[in-house]
């Protein structure tokens, strides 16, 4: 059961808040966001909806929040969430989705890659089909560097094999998610959170929305490849134990060797011939400590994710939320009706 309370601002028939949440992760964005929320906003307002967007500063060290702070001047619609330090693009999109109050809610990034004018008809796909998921799947990825869509290619490939048939191709962050996904999203552990795993292996009815992935508005991409690289190796261990199978895999086929190893020596010294010992023996102990190696690597990754489960640490904290210094002036406005003064009933 959802306990959260229902925090201020819009109401809609439902109860919960407003129709549609759009939550953006922003880390250092100052260069592109005029544009963005020039462009945001337009889609938004045509649209016969309520709506909030909700901007998670994601520690930036630029003027993200200041420009955001200064567009909530004249847009009562946008909402400001700080983080108090840079926690990632995944974590920055929990925090948002985690304080949204749409029925629906949909990620987009802010770097105008994603076309904020396809929210609209993602939007109606979702009510007019009764879909629970709306995944934006780029058509064409010809802005992307090749080192980039090649890596993309093999993360789905792989990606499908982890999470099933049901993982749509190039699909990325942008997504529409109903208030029912996201209670679903929300009982999973915080830890190793990948939504773009996590929402298709949850099998809710969804369809994709083709567009087409434009080049990056201004600034620089947040994502070097040491971070692309992180993001692989945690979708993987985030998601399945098939690593560990492979560590035994792996050290069944060196069994074997080691044992065709065995015999082949055997039959050599039968033979007469020498056999120049010190290398094979070299050779075996080398690869046996390589596999060791792995296999222990791959535990230690293991036991290290049962260990930040247990501990249960947040992956983000919010420093500040426009909403709650909105709710607190509300509060202070709010006149109190005083009691009236109930006397007790004569001659008791
Ligand atoms: N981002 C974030 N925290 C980070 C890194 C990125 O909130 O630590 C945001 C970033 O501001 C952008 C989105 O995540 O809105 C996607 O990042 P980016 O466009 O740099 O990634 P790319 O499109 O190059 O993969
Ligand atoms: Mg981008």
């Amino acid at each position: 059961m959802d306990t959260r309370t229902i925090e201020g601002g819009l109401m809609t028939s439902s109860g919960r808040g407003v129709d549609l949440s759009v939550v953006v992760p922003m880390f250092n964005e100052q260069d592109v966001l005029p544009l963005f929320y020039l462009r945001l906003r337009s889609a938004l307002d045509q649209l016969d909806i309520s709506y909030e967007v909700v901007a998670v500063d994601d520690g930036s060290r630029d003027g993200t929040a200041q420009l955001t702070q200064s567009a909530r001047a004249d847009w009562p619609q946008l909402r400001l969430v700080r983080l108090l330090r840079n926690s990632g693009h995944q974590a920055a999109i929990g925090a948002g989705l985690e304080r949204s109050r749409g029925d629906y809610a949909v990620t987009i990034d802010a770097d105008l890659q994603d076309p904020p004018e396809a929210i609209g008809p993602m939007y109606s796909m979702a009510r007019d089909r009764n879909l629970d998921v709306v995944y934006g799947v780029r058509k064409d990825r010809s802005s992307d560097s090749w080192a980039k869509r090649t890596s993309a290619h093999l993360y789905y490939r792989l990606m499908r094999r982890l999470v099933g048939p049901q993982l749509p191709t190039d699909a990325g962050d942008f997504r529409l998610m109903s208030r029912r996904v996201l209670r679903a999203v929300e009982s999973q552990p915080q830890n190793g959170r990948i939504y773009r795993l996590i929402v298709p292996w949850l099998g809710f009815p969804s369809e994709s929305y083709g567009y087409v992935r434009d080049p990056r508005a201004a600034g620089s991409t947040k994502y070097p490849l040491s971070r692309l690289l992180r993001l692989a190796w945690d979708s993987v261990t985030a998601f399945s134990a098939a690593p560990l199978r492979l560590a035994t895999w792996i050290g069944g086929l060196s069994a074997v060797a080691c044992v065709a190893l065995i015999v082949a020596v055997f039959f050599a010294e039968e033979s007469g011939r020498t056999v120049p010992g010190w290398a094979s023996t070299m050779i075996v102990v080398m690869g046996l400590g390589a596999v060791q190696l792995i296999c222990v690597g791959l535990l230690g990754e293991y036991v290290a994710r049962i260990f930040t489960t247990i501990q249960a640490r947040p992956t983000y904290s919010v420093g500040y939320d426009s909403q709650d210094e909105e709710r607190r002036d509300r509060d202070e406005l709010m006149v109190v009706e005083p009691e009236p003064a109930v006397r007790p009933p004569a001659g008791t």
